[in-house]
């Protein structure tokens, strides 16, 4: 992993780091570049920009290493009261929600979790969408994919995340690439040791691309999340090889990042889902944004630095 980025991690789990950028005047700015607001209505709202642009939407209630139960529960009713508000504004078909399941109490007791998204995906059943299970660390890479086996029981388009900096998961996409499967597959965003991921980023990139053809060659329904300019090309010329036309797979990729490629994709006929993430708890979105890319940090530390 570049070292730049690695730092950046690192540094976000420092308390008093936290503090200040939470705190920064700057960082506000730098935040409504990747984040949609902090209210349910903020949300919409962007939503509402974005399907009328052409696209579709997953909403994220940012949040996240939740060890306070009653944090949890919180998380939940947000969710209800987004997927309610999405089905009142007449946007529930085009706009589905992502969940972290360490928002939800993955991290105090599995089975709650498990409870706590079975609650979301009643709510998202109800007003006709969807819901994806995000990825965190791998830590809690198996435990995720238990809650999504038992949540598809019940609702069998829940859809997961797979991570192609690990080096595990192309076998779990050949577990996933299944009929009825909805799987995400993007590079991966957390700072990981090398016994389980790979170090290097044109392994990543080659592990992403295996990836691809695991799931274009299987029955399920693959999201292709990535800015990559390199990589999305491929993901096209690889749907073609396997016969895949539009609409039997998607490109996704966050809110305010390379949003001219994302219409132009839409454009070509593809759906293009748009990652909108809203919500007070910004900090650990913000810094693996930031972690990504080397110019969004130098831009905000010299920021930082100057107003603080
Ligand atoms: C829809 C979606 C959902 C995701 N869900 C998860 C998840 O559940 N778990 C998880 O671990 N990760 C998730 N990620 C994050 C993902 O793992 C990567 O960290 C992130 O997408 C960056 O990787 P990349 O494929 O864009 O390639 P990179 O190698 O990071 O970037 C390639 C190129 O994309 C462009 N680019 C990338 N980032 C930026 C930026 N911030 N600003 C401007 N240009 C940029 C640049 O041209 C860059 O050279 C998700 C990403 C997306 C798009």
């Amino acid at each position: 992993m570049n070292p730049l980025r690695s730092l950046i991690l690192a540094a976000a789990g420092n308390d008093v780091i936290r503090r200040v950028v939470a705190t920064a005047p700057v960082s506000r700015d730098v935040v409504r570049r990747f984040v949609a607001g902090e209210t349910t209505a903020d949300a919409i709202g962007v939503t509402r920009r974005l399907v009328d642009a052409g696209l579709t939407v997953t909403l994220d209630y940012l949040g996240e290493d939740t060890t306070d139960e009653a944090l949890a529960e919180q998380t939940v009713r947000a969710y209800e009261e987004l997927l309610d508000a999405l089905e009142a504004a007449g946007l529930a078909s085009r706009a589905e929600v992502s969940v972290k399941l360490s928002a939800v109490g993955q991290l105090l007791d599995e089975n709650l979790a498990l409870r706590n998204a079975g609650r979301i995906c009643a709510a998202a059943e109800r007003v006709g969408t969807t819901v994806t299970l995000d990825m965190e660390d791998h830590t809690t890479t198996d435990s995720t994919l238990r809650v999504l086996a038992e949540l598809r029981g019940t609702w069998p388009w829940v859809g997961a995340v797979l991570q192609s900096y690990l080096r595990r998961t192309e076998e779990d996409c050949v577990r996933l690439a299944g009929a009825g499967s909805r799987v995400r597959l993007c590079k991966g965003a957390y700072a990981e040791p090398a016994e389980v991921a790979f170090p290097d980023a044109l392994d990543v990139d080659r592990s992403y691309v295996r990836c691809v053809n695991v799931l274009l060659a299987g029955d399920g329904y693959p999201m292709f999340a990535t800015h990559d300019p390199r990589l999305v090309p491929i993901v096209d010329a690889r749907a073609e090889f396997h016969g895949r036309k539009p609409g039997s797979f998607e490109y996704q990729m966050l809110y305010g990042i390379r949003p001219e490629e994302q219409r132009r994709l839409a454009a070509l006929g593809h759906t293009v889902r748009v990652y909108v993430p809203y919500g007070v708890q910004w900090y650990g979105y913000l810094m693996r944004r930031l972690a990504e890319r080397p110019a969004n940090t130098a831009f905000f530390l010299r920021a930082l630095t100057s107003r603080t």
